[in-house]
């Protein structure tokens, strides 16, 4: 029998849903997001890839999903280095600073303005990662004629909002006459700085007095927006949310979450369950940042696909419950892409995982985290190995010949799996111009004279034997790694000397891939012409 621990956290919560929400055929998930920046790839797990796995449990059972994502377009742009930044002239960019995020410009003047800029590296993309999500703006939004009715409703009632709210906001209540909507200045765009001192419903307008450039006026409903707790009770209810996860920010206890439910409770309105998430973080050169679109920090789902499959990452993603915090290296995809073909090849039996329910778990992990589940298992080669070949050539023919010759595949491969690995290793060759990651940076040496000095009597000893065997016949990469692996009863020296001798005679470093699969696919008589000075 299947016990709770063994199942996986994604049907967990769609049981959570389900009794939440009771069953129905057609449910709507939302996720929100800011665009205050750079799309990065740790929105990619929370807000989209989490519901976005759900919705695919629940489209299993002939149920419908639409997964809505919400853009906060009516949020005011900060103006913080980060957003500057992405301007040719940063100081005078700082002009935007109140601005809704819809009417700051493009930075890069390459599209309609920066809502849409940034967009553009992230939306086109999705659909690789295996998430359809229909967008919608808060510009959009207060357009709508229900949303302004709501508005209505909540700033007539703002009394009553007012003293809700106020029981999460001890220390500091909003005073007696708030009213909670921000409304758009005409005259200096600013969001950020007016204060509403009159409605006029009738009108659909709000009237401000602006604290940045002192005019007054009225802003109609759907230039500002509303007071953030209400304008996240208000999507609720409009979008008719019946999931929607949330950040770890507002799970606090008397956070946004709970008074937001609270809030729509008490005026009779719709509420989803919901679900935390943690973040994930940017991890590089020793330093980890939370990856932040407004501090630019992090990498975009387009940047992603240049240097690896989007499997690789939702697999990452699938596989860490959502309130563990996940340390993104992108020195580290050898190791991600190793998880995820090592979970593919359990879901296909080609492998066995440590204990029957890990392998259970593994096989979930990978269903979800594809596209779509495979017939057949493709072939894979490990993508350090794809790393190391891709800098032995450029040609397709001759990139597929040296992955061949490391022994990673076989001599005849499907053309579909041919594809695939060669994307595979053009992509691991971006990873190596991009971040340049030492230890997998190879540059073939042409004499071993440069490094001698380096090599102990022994190693030089192993280095003449090892030119010997290799003249002597041809070898395939799993037998030759043995023989070197051999060199250390033979010389009595450790099996580390022994490869740092390799190593160095013919990449000029004491570390490097697999020596068998290196030294065939630089080639044999290649590297006998290199060990000649030994
Ligand atoms: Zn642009
Ligand atoms: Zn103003």
């Amino acid at each position: 029998m299947e016990s709770e621990d063994v199942k996986h956290w994604a049907d967990q919560l769609k049981e959570k849903i389900i009794k939440e929400r009771e069953e129905k055929e057609r449910y709507v998930f939302n996720c929100g997001m800011s665009i205050s920046g750079m799309m990065h790839i740790g929105n990619l797990r929370g807000e989209l890839l989490i519901p976005s796995s759900i919705a695919k449990i629940f489209e299993s059972t002939e149920k419908k999903v639409d997964f809505k994502g919400v853009y906060y377009t009516q949020d005011r742009f900060k103006a913080r280095d980060g957003q500057v930044q992405n301007f040719e002239n940063p100081e005078d960019a700082k002009k935007y600073k109140g601005w809704r995020l819809i009417d700051v410009p493009d930075p890069k003047d390459c599209h309609e303005n920066w809502v849409e800029h940034f967009n553009s590296k992230n939306d086109p993309f999705l659909s690789k990662f295996g998430i359809e999500v229909d967008p919608i703006t808060t510009t959009e939004f207060y357009r709508m004629e229900e949303t302004k009715s709501l508005v209505k409703g909540f700033l007539k009632e703002r009394n009553r909002v007012r003293k809700i709210l106020n029981q999460y906001r001890e220390r500091n209540p909003y005073p007696e006459g708030w009213i909670p909507f921000d409304p758009l200045c005409k005259k200096c765009r600013r969001i950020d700085s007016t204060e509403s001192i009159d409605l006029d419903f009738k009108e659909e307008r709000v009237k401000y007095k602006c604290n940045s450039c002192g005019s007054e006026g009225w802003s109609s409903i759907e230039n500002g927006k509303l007071a953030w707790r209400l304008e996240w009770s208000a999507l609720w209810e409009i979008l008719e949310v019946d999931f929607e996860p949330f950040g770890k920010d507002h799970a606090t206890p008397g956070g946004s979450r709970d008074s937001c439910v609270k809030l729509s409770k008490e005026f009779g309105l719709n509420y989803p369950s919901g679900f935390p998430f943690n973040w994930v973080y940017w991890k590089k050169d020793g330093n980890i940042k939370e990856m932040t679109s407004s501090g630019n920090v992090g990498m975009t789902a387009e940047d992603f696909l240049e240097i690896a499959e989007p499997e690789v990452l939702n697999y990452l993603y699938i596989s860490t419950k959502p309130m563990k915090e996940i340390y993104f290296n992108p020195l580290e995809l050898p190791t991600y892409t190793r998880r995820f073909d090592r979970a593919e090849a359990v879901y296909f039996d080609e492998k066995e995982a440590r204990t029957e329910k890990r392998g259970m778990n593994m096989k979930r992990n990978y269903e979800l985290a594809v596209k779509e589940v495979p017939d057949k298992k493709p072939l894979r080669v490990p993508y350090g190995t794809c790393a190391f070949v891709a800098q032995l050539a450029e040609k397709e023919d001759r990139l597929l010949e040296l992955t061949k010759k490391t022994g990673q595949i076989p001599d005849t491969v499907s053309g579909k799996d041919k594809g695939a690995i060669l994307n595979r290793i053009k992509r691991a060759g971006k990873w190596i111009k991009k971040f340049n990651p030492e230890q997998h940076v190879i540059k073939v040496q042409e004499n071993v004279l440069d490094v001698k000095d380096r090599l102990s009597e022994e190693q030089k000893e192993v280095l003449r034997k090892l030119r010997e065997d290799l003249e002597e016949k041809q070898w395939k990469p799993d037998e030759l790694q043995n023989r070197i692996y051999q060199f250390k009863e033979e010389y009595g020296i450790s099996a580390g000397e022994v490869f740092q001798a390799v190593y160095l005679a013919v990449l000029g470093k004491k570390s490097g891939p697999r020596a068998g699969q290196l030294i065939k696919a630089v080639g044999q008589d290649k590297v006998v012409k290199i060990l000649n000075g030994i």
